[in-house]
């Protein structure tokens, strides 16, 4: 179990996003809004996941958590991607409602507004209120548009716990020897076990596009990562390491709009099946932790949707023996997938009617009460009770 050994870390990284990012203008804030103050988590169960190894007899054994959690929530059990299948595209179509077909590496923008940026311009939520956390370190643009009256300065703030992580090793080796060369090497060690969690493996690309944190924030934050990485509980994938900051941002900000992208399962494109269905086992125990984070944070509970689906499935092995490996086919097993919503507003059941990844930023916006502009996804009424 991951517990935090660094209570410091994004505590002080909290203050100055405070201190930093809030405009003056903000912070004297109109007051709250007389509706019922419902908060959106979207948790992408991330990186291709086909239904097979999920919610299906045979599947279910990879995923207890959510298994054990389904008849407490509202399973639609047809959630069809109709998009681009790759993981910025259709991570974009759920935050924008519009199917997107950019750049797959975040160097363009989402060609609509994604849902932070409505949601902060309709509520005149500050910039604490909206963020992304995202494993997929291609993600930094996935909080806002270049859209003409959103923008950045509307968008959430987006952190790649990744890349800090990356950056952070930089510190450690610049650190002086007092730690001692076994000491370093096991950190370095435990480094590289995370760096290598993803398929890029080494001599990956870290992109600059998009918004960047705060040098000042950004400073602390990997001042934290590297305290917290000398520490006795070291999260040992990128995924655990987004779950904690995730956490963090949960019980420092309590935004009331939420992403959360784990992506560790797309290691199946080095083409163990193993360490795939590891990754899913692990994604859902974290899915499993940030409901009982909402279950137990005063902040949240009671008050909260958490939105689960996986952005794309993969390959069925009809393609070719091992289809898992990929998620370029367009069959069905790339683009049907599921969507598991717990928590307030929502009526318990299933349903089986097709929904699609679209309607995700259609619904949020709908419980945020916020008006939008064009979206091609549709509010799902069973969680909007
Ligand atoms: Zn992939």
């Amino acid at each position: 179990m991951l517990k935090l050994p660094k209570r410091d870390f994004l505590k002080l990284a909290g203050l100055a996003i405070a201190e930093k990012l809030v405009p003056p203008w903000v912070r004297a804030r109109p007051a709250e809004p007389s509706h019922a103050e419902r908060k959106l988590v979207v948790v992408t169960f991330g990186g291709g996941c086909r239904y097979q190894e999920t919610f299906t007899p045979q599947g279910l054994r990879n995923i207890p958590r959510l298994a054990a959690l389904k008849t407490e929530g509202r399973f639609f059990s047809n959630c069809v991607n109709s998009g681009v299948l790759s993981h910025y595209n259709s991570t974009s179509s759920i935050v924008t409602g519009n199917w997107q077909r950019v750049d797959d590496f975040g160097f363009d923008r989402a060609a609509s507004p994604t849902v932070f940026e409505y949601y902060r311009k309709a509520a005149r939520a500050p910039a604490t209120d909206a963020w992304a956390i995202c494993t997929n370190k291609s993600f930094a643009s996935m909080g806002a548009t270049r859209i003409r009256g959103y923008g950045e300065s509307l968008g959430a703030n987006v952190v790649l716990p990744k890349q800090l992580l990356l950056e952070a090793v930089d510190e450690v080796i610049k650190r002086d020897l007092d730690q001692g060369v076994a000491d370093r090497e096991n950190v370095l060690r435990q480094l590289e076990g995370i760096l290598n969690a993803g398929y890029e493996g080494i001599g990956w690309t870290i992109f600059r596009g998009g918004r960047q944190l705060d040098r000042q924030v950004k400073e602390t934050l990997k001042r934290g990562l590297v305290e917290y990485i000398y520490g006795p509980e070291a999260p040992n994938s990128g995924d655990e390491l987004t779950f904690f900051v995730a956490r963090e941002v949960m019980r420092e900000f309590a935004p009331r709009l939420m992403l959360v992208n784990f992506w560790d399962m797309d290691v199946a494109h080095w083409g163990a099946y193993s360490l795939y269905l590891q990754a899913v086992t692990k994604t859902d125990r974290l899915c499993g932790m940030l409901w009982d984070e909402v279950q137990s944070n005063p902040a949240y509970r009671d008050k909260t949707t958490l939105l689960i689906l996986p952005e794309l499935g993969r390959d069925g092995d009809q393609d070719t023996a091992n289809g898992f490996l990929n998620h370029r086919s367009g069959d069905a097993s790339c683009r049907n997938v599921w969507m598991l919503a717990l928590g307030t507003g929502l009526e318990k059941g299933e349903t089986d009617r097709p929904i699609s990844h679209v309607d995700a930023a259609a619904t949020v916006a709908a419980a945020l009460d916020i008006p939008t502009g064009e979206m091609q996804g549709r509010r799902i009424d069973e969680i909007l009770v």
